[in-house]
């Protein structure tokens, strides 16, 4: 039925609308903030405040979390 299909459809982009922020940040962006991030984590200061995209983005995505955990451990190796 047609009626259906629209429905469907419909929910579809009703839930591309949600999941994806006009304000979202790709890894790019999260990768070359990532380094003050992390300076600022360091720092004692909040970083999730400061630059709350970058968090947002940590939260999401698993790649650039890993990177933000390594580079968080590796910086505080050598401080
Ligand atoms: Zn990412």
């Amino acid at each position: 039925m047609t009626t259906e299909l629209s429905l469907d459809s419909l929910k579809r982009i009703v839930r591309d609308i949600m999941t994806t922020r006009p304000d979202e940040i790709g890894c790019d962006e999260c990768v070359e903030e990532l380094d003050r991030f992390v300076e600022l984590e360091l720092a004692g200061k909040n970083a999730a405040e400061a630059l709350p995209l970058i968090q947002d983005h940590l939260d999401r995505c698993g790649d650039c979390h890993e990177e933000f955990e390594a580079l968080l451990a590796a910086l505080r190796a050598i401080t």
